[in-house]
């Protein structure tokens, strides 16, 4: 890679995004003043009589839940969204425009154990969990009103988190939400101009460079992206052309299920935490059309900077601007790639 990247203010392109981040690596040197004092890891029961997601538990709404052993799922107690006919909004403003939006969201317990977190699970339990995506993913898609599923999982209180429980959730809409709908048209404009899938295209650089990898098995690479915002960002992405979960051959699933936990370990590792993070799957739309530019492949979106408490702000240029990193992603990547497979 040019050197100069390294060492001087730039601006890379997001060629999923269509947006532009601001990299100024000299800054890594500046005196740091904030707060520096690491996070202690507290002790979790593998059952915790207050969770609402534990076998055996009683929710809110006062249903029980079933004792049981492995994946488990349920519809949102306090879902975002409602399967109701649309009836049309009419706000008489060309400026305030508003619209009906449909859907459904469900919660996906990956594990009875109260304790665990992608990290700690074992290969044959997440596949199950990855089973289920797809299953998930198959029959929310095929209602006629759904053309979306969202898969994603919100890790750690400072990101919000409402239980330690590991689980994610899965939010069906009938619109495409705005992310995989940018990403969706800059891969059929990518695929219209160049004939070739633009993921695809980008594997085989990272592939080639081997700058930005982190690690990698048989069907997927995990990588710190050349646009990546957030400090230790990364994507998944899979090896061989395909959309979404349901497409998935069972060695896919193992091999997924596999590499997630080898990533969210070094996360772990890295400053000795649970390392907080917002994950999620982006796949093709499920509206009855063919999505042959639609590559399936999952973000991580964790917001620690260089502790486990000093966190990455999204504020004044960034908010007014555009985002902005100290770190180079060539460097977080590195960091990630030294550390070990082992969890501490
Ligand atoms: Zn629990
Ligand atoms: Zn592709
Ligand atoms: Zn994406």
């Amino acid at each position: 890679m040019n050197e100069l990247l390294n060492k001087r203010p730039h601006r890379r392109y997001n060629p999923l995004k269509k947006q532009w981040l601001l990299v100024s690596p000299q800054r890594t040197q500046r005196p740091w003043q904030g707060e520096t004092n690491d996070g202690v890891v507290a002790k979790v029961p593998s059952y915790e009589p207050t969770c609402y997601l534990c076998p055996g538990n009683k929710r809110s709404n006062g249903e029980t839940n079933p004792q049981y052993t492995n994946v488990f799922e349920f519809p949102n107690d306090f879902p975002a969204l409602r399967m109701e006919e649309a009836t049309p909004v009419e706000t008489g403003s060309k400026l305030m425009v508003a619209e009906p939006e449909s859907g459904t969201c469900r919660v996906l317990c990956f594990h009875p154990d109260h304790s665990l977190t992608l990290s700690q699970m074992k290969v044959d339990d997440l596949t199950l969990v990855v089973d289920a995506w797809a299953e998930e993913t198959a029959k929310l898609g095929a209602l006629p009103t759904i053309n979306y599923v969202e898969i994603f999982e919100n890790r750690g209180a400072m990101m919000g988190a409402s239980s330690p429980h590991p689980h994610c959730q899965i939010w069906a809409t009938e619109h495409i939400p705005d992310e995989p709908l940018a990403e969706g048209a800059a891969q059929a404009e990518y695929l219209a101009e160049h004939h070739s899938c633009l993921l695809c295209d980008y594997v085989k650089e990272e592939q080639a460079a081997q700058e930005r990898i982190v690690c990698e098995n048989e069907s997927f690479v995990a990588l710190v992206p050349f646009w990546a915002v957030w400090p230790f960002e990364t994507m998944i992405l899979s090896k061989t052309h395909l959309g979404a979960f349901p497409e998935l051959s069972a060695k896919q699933r193992t091999d997924l299920a596999e590499i997630l936990i080898r990533v969210t370990t070094r996360y772990d590792n890295l400053f000795q935490t649970s390392f907080p993070y917002t994950m999620g799957f982006h796949q093709s739309p499920t509206d009855g059309k063919e999505h042959p530019e639609w590559h399936f492949h999952a973000h991580f979106y964790p917001p620690l900077l260089r502790s486990a408490t000093i966190r990455k702000f999204m504020v004044g240029f960034e908010l007014l601007g555009m985002p902005q990193r100290d770190i180079t992603p060539e460097s977080a990547a590195e960091r990630l790639r030294a550390l070990s497979e082992v969890h501490f």
